[in-house]
């Protein structure tokens, strides 16, 4: 919590309490600042390590670290082989670059809706939008709680369509006793600041399977290979000689991000344990208040919370969403909405996207807020954010 002001005899709130944000320690400086001492900036051992930590927590048998969670979706799509004339299902209740790349391959993205009470992706609404042109699925795990893995799978296999997860919330989380990272086709990571564990900025890509992982490696590195097993050209040339087998991109990541996220890797099951237990105090105190309506938990889905998102009954209140989210800041409470439905963006709306295509997606958007979920948020910082909701749910009941 931050340094708290006195004003008329009542504690205000230097800083406002934000949905999310990182926690760095001295450790974890001390990783950046070893690697900047060091000989490798960028493609060093750093790097290698985190691919092994990855790998290894995620159940996987490879990992590729990208710069961001954006390119490791565009990696992902790469290595199924999208490109134009494809389609692929996605949520709308997302973050753009879950459907953006399926544009960057000059694929369509395809909206499914979602399951009203746990607002991740409806399998039944994937399946019914399966055509001839569907190539993959994106499937996100919504504020870290895991899709249905087993019926995603089961119905991407009848398809023979790829399974790419998009776990930018939901590292740590386990479905049926298992991390995500080896349960799709591949498994998409970020580390942005306010994700789980940070490295400023960051992603990685999970897979089992070896020819999507070189696919990957190519994809993320301009397609050169150093592998004279795989060139086709003349490395009879001399000692320097790379070759461009493909097209690629440079989404490399540089080792002293590298070292930021294995430094955060270590206390990853500590940030668990206390978003769990936010979570927790939150699920206890909200579902007490009938204006309030809760994400609902499957018990396959042990989670490791990224958002906690309240949705307002507002048939039951006399304010607007606006107003709310309005009243909370005044609280000193900085709510944020996830998300804006990806097709209302005038991008898509330009691309032919209409509104309603969606409709559990866009009654959902109408009443959400997110409140604020990271772990150094103190005991007390939870219950000023408890009472900020229940009083204002008290000020505007009807
Ligand atoms: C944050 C986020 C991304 C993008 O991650 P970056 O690492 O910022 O590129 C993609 N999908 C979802 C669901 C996200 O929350």
């Amino acid at each position: 919590m931050e340094k708290l002001a006195i004003e008329g005899g009542y504690p205000v709130r230097g800083s406002k309490l934000y949905y999310g944000r990182q926690w760095i320690n001295e450790d974890d400086i001390h990783a950046v600042d070893e690697v900047l001492r060091s000989d490798f900036l960028t493609c060093g051992p750093k790097v290698d390590e985190l691919e092994r930590t990855l790998a290894e927590f995620g159940g996987a048998r490879y990992a590729v670290v990208v710069n961001s969670d954006t390119s490791a979706l565009h990696c992902a799509c790469m290595a199924a082989g999208i490109g134009p004339g494809d389609e692929v299902i996605t949520t709308p209740i997302t973050f753009a670059a879950s459907a953006n790349c399926a544009l960057y391959c000059g694929a369509r993205p395809v909206f499914a809706d979602i399951d009203p009470r746990t607002y991740n992706i409806d399998p039944e609404s994937i399946r019914a939008h399966i055509t001839e042109h569907t190539k993959a699925v994106v499937a996100v795990d919504f504020t870290g709680q895991a899709v249905q893995i087993d019926e995603i799978r089961a119905i991407c296999k009848e398809h023979h369509l790829v399974f790419i997860e998009d776990a930018a919330h939901s590292i740590a989380t386990e479905y049926k006793g298992k991390r995500v990272g080896g349960l799709a086709d591949m498994t998409c990571f970020s580390f942005h600041p306010v994700k789980t564990i940070t490295g400023g900025e960051g992603g990685a890509i999970l897979t089992n399977d070896e020819k999507l992982y070189q696919k990957l490696v190519l994809a993320h590195s301009h397609g050169i290979t150093h592998d004279e097993s795989q060139m086709e050209g003349a490395p009879h040339e001399g000692p320097w000689y790379y070759e461009q087998i493909s097209i690629g991109y440079n989404y490399r990541m540089t080792d002293f991000q590298a070292a930021l996220i294995s430094s955060q890797m270590k206390r990853i099951g500590e940030f668990k344990k206390r978003r769990q237990e936010i979570v927790k105090a939150y699920n206890d105190a909200f579902n007490q208040i009938p204006e309030i309506i809760v994400q609902q938990e499957i018990p396959e889905s042990d989670t490791c919370r990224h958002l906690y998102v309240i949705q307002l009954d507002l048939k039951k209140l006399k304010c607007s969403r606006r107003e709310f989210f309005d009243a909370m800041s005044a609280e000193n409470v900085q709510c944020q909405i996830h998300y804006v439905p990806v097709y209302w963006f005038p991008y898509y709306e330009h691309l032919g996207y209409q509104k309603g295509l969606c409709p559990n997606a866009e009654a959902f958007y109408k009443g959400i807020m997110s409140v604020p979920l990271y772990p150094k948020m103190t005991d007390q910082d939870v219950h000023d954010v408890i009472h900020a909701v229940s009083k204002l749910v008290e000020n505007y009941r009807k």
